[in-house]
């Protein structure tokens, strides 16, 4: 994790995006990335994946006594996921404000989950909650080869 250029090392985080199974098999993955990449965030990684259950499982392990725990994971491996790594200032909960709340008919519109879903057990796309849990998840979900350090040409227009 290299924070680059003009932003102090406090204020660069990564986050770990991913467009959950329903999400790809409804054809939304464009419009999902393309949220993230128009606010300006930065991409480090990105994979069409199919998650083993053992993933899914260390993945949502704060997740295991709730009732619903088994529905979650089977939803996760149901079919394939995309997963993304994305860093920037304040990326993670800027991140989690695209996304919207847990419940899509709770979200605001002009979030991913409210604009496009309705269901909290199909509400097609995970972000991290904290900068802590952005670094375990891409630390989980990408081996080291598979991100990448760069700078984008817009960057001296994206940062002042
Ligand atoms: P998130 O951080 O907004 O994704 O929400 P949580 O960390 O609380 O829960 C993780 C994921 O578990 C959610 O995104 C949902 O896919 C699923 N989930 C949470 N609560 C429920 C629930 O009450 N019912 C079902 N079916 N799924 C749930
Ligand atoms: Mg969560």
């Amino acid at each position: 994790f290299l924070p680059h250029l003009v932003a102090s090392i406090e204020e660069v985080e990564e986050t770990y995006v991913m467009v959950k199974p329903d999400g790809v098999q409804r054809g939304l993955v464009g419009d999902i990335i393309s949220r993230f990449e128009k606010k300006g965030f930065l991409l480090k990684g990105l994979k069409l994946f199919q998650c083993p259950k053992e993933l899914a499982e260390e993945h949502y392990k704060e997740l295991k006594d709730k009732s619903f725990y088994p529905k979650l994971i089977k939803y996760i491996t149901s079919g394939p996921v995309v997963c993304m790594a994305w860093e920037g200032i304040g990326v993670v909960a800027s991140a989690r404000k695209l996304i919207g709340a847990t419940n899509p008919l709770q979200a605001d519109p002009g979030t991913i989950r409210g604009d496009l879903a309705v269901q909290t057990g199909r509400n097609v796309v995970h972000g991290s909650d904290s900068p802590d849990n952005g670094h375990r998840e891409i630390d989980l979900w990408f081996k080291q080869d598979e991100l990448c350090e760069w700078v984008p040409a817009q960057e001296p227009w994206l940062k002042e």
